[in-house]
């Protein structure tokens, strides 16, 4: 049997831009023939030091993957922080391979159910935009959070995805006294993800750290839901910075 080859390219980045604090978003530019679907990811590494790795995920539009795509990356430490000094069209050397992953949403759920934390939102903002893209009449809803307002990845997209059906729900769990924020307030639970969702047959993607994933699927599996119907992505041992 032949293994599938995952090409390695050296794409040329395009642009950066500051989604929530301590949060950049990397547009690069497609190599030949670049196609992905969403919920899969990338492995990067700098030429200078091939044996540091690090996953991330595909986060813009499938359709627009012949030409560019995007990661969102939380500048949590050695690693991110040198991405994060990229500057555009300058030599950076980085290298990049992939797509890899069968943690995916091509459209086919019915209901798809999208519960991130952090930076874990990042593959569903791809998920969105193809649903958008593609007029899919399935139906998703999203239910995201973050420590304070302005840590929301995307949040001035919200109001667009809407416009395409997609039920987007936040929660703030710190919000603060100067944030005037009116909405809800805490952290996403088994039970509060179902209540927003409503739907026993829907299929529950989960994104994030490895604690949240696994206290939502425990959780969302004691209220019922079916273990082929919950589907996880766990990015590690840590707690939201965002
Ligand atoms: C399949 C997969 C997809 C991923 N996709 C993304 C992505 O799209 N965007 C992204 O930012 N990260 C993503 N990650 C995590 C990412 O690969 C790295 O772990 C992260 O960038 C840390 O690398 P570093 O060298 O900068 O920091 P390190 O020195 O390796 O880690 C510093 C600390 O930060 C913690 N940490 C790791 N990731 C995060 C995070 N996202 N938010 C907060 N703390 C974190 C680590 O556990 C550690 O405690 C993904 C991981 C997996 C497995």
């Amino acid at each position: 049997m032949t293994k599938t080859a995952h090409p390695t390219f050296w794409p040329a980045l395009l642009s950066a831009r500051d989604e929530a604090p301590g949060a950049r978003t990397f547009r690069f530019a497609s190599p030949e023939r670049f196609a992905f679907t969403p919920g899969q990811f990338l492995m990067f590494h700098f030429a200078d030091d091939p044996k540091t790795w690090r996953a991330y995920s595909l986060c813009s539009s499938p359709h627009a993957a012949r030409e560019y795509f995007e990661v969102t990356v939380g500048m949590v430490g050695p690693f991110s922080e040198r991405l994060g000094g990229l500057a555009p069209h300058a030599e950076g050397g980085l290298v990049v391979r992939g797509p890899f992953g069968k943690w995916i949403y091509d459209g086919s759920a019915p209901h798809a159910v999208l519960v991130a934390g952090g930076t874990g939102l990042s593959p569903f903002r791809a998920m969105c935009l193809l649903n958008g893209e593609m007029g899919l009449a399935r139906k998703i809803t999203l239910c995201c959070s973050a420590k304070t307002p302005e840590g929301l990845l995307y949040r001035a997209e919200y109001d667009g995805w809407r416009m395409n059906g997609i039920d987007v729900k936040e929660k703030i769990t710190q919000p603060g006294a100067a944030s005037n924020w009116t909405g809800e307030i805490g952290r996403w639970t088994a039970a509060s993800v179902f209540a927003a969702a409503n739907d026993a047959a829907a299929v529950y993607y989960l994104c994030g750290p490895n604690k949240m994933v696994q206290e939502l699927r425990d959780g969302l599996q004691r209220i019922g839901i079916t273990p082929e119907n919950i589907r996880t992505e766990k990015w590690g041992d840590y707690t939201e910075l965002f």
